[in-house]
């Protein structure tokens, strides 16, 4: 590699390393693990890919990576502003749950994050693809206000599609969850391991289960408009060690780090 793609392949980095992005840190070849916020992270040729929280404050974070010794790297989170996105709803209970809906709300939140903060062996993907073609709706990151009230950042990619198009899987992978959740209404929640997870939801099916394998490409559901949607359309999130990413910057920096 020339200096010029050195520093290219440095710029483009350090641009991605934002909330909601990915820092990538070229590692020597006797690394056992790498580690951020006390949480392994992904590793393939010769890169550790870190997922950096939308929530994350800008300024110095640090990596720890341990071989025959442990050193500890640090990097820098730039700031990013993302717009905010005024939507309506109709119905309120999607806004404002009742009791009895917030307590369901929270054990799905619980049984999600055990898929995301999950860490599996095995070689990571070599590439993403978007689980299907269609415009970009809602990109990941907004500010979202609904009917007034401001909510959590939009954590993944929206792409308008019919109902009925197929979703499919952007890498291989293991299906750790499936279900019916109350925001995200049908739900596939996939491991293409150490700790790269894919969620599709909105389903308006299912078409895997549990525990299944699929390879790239692979039917997972058919889009629909379950959960809080204003429409039919495909939400993917990708989650990386236990961070949301934005899912553009996850499918661009796995293509280029070959
Ligand atoms: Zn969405």
């Amino acid at each position: 590699m020339g200096v010029a793609a050195l520093i290219l392949c440095t710029a483009r980095s350090l641009a991605d390393a934002v909330p909601g992005g990915i820092h990538v840190v070229g590692i020597p070849g006797n690394v056992a693990w790498v580690s951020y916020e006390g949480r392994l992270v992904l590793m393939r040729a010769g890169h550790a890919f870190i997922g950096i929280n939308i929530a994350a404050k800008p300024g110095r974070h640090q990596v720890q990576i341990h071989g025959d010794t442990s050193t500890t790297v640090d990097f820098e989170v730039q700031p990013k502003t993302y717009p905010e996105q005024r939507l309506t709803i109709a119905n309120p209970k999607m806004v404002n749950p009742d009791p009895a809906d917030l307590q369901r709300i929270e054990a799905e939140a619980a049984r999600m994050e055990q898929v995301y903060l999950s860490f599996s062996e095995g070689p990571a993907p070599t590439r993403l693809d978007q689980p299907l073609n269609g415009r970009t709706s809602s990109p990941f990151g907004f500010r979202r206000v609904f009917n007034g009230e401001p909510r959590n950042p939009h954590s993944g990619l929206d792409l308008a599609a019919p109902t009925g198009t197929p979703i499919k899987a952007p890498a291989p992978g293991t299906v750790r969850l499936t279900g019916s959740f109350y925001f995200n209404g049908n739900s596939v929640f996939l491991d293409h391991g150490q700790g790269l997870i894919s969620m599709v939801c909105h389903l308006s099916e299912i078409k895997v289960r549990e525990g299944v394998q699929v390879q790239a490409g692979d039917l997972l559901g058919l889009v629909g408009a379950t959960g809080r949607a204003t429409g039919p359309h495909l939400h993917w999130s990708v989650s990386m060690n236990g961070n949301r990413v934005d899912p553009e910057i996850a499918m661009a920096v796995f293509s280029r780090a070959d």
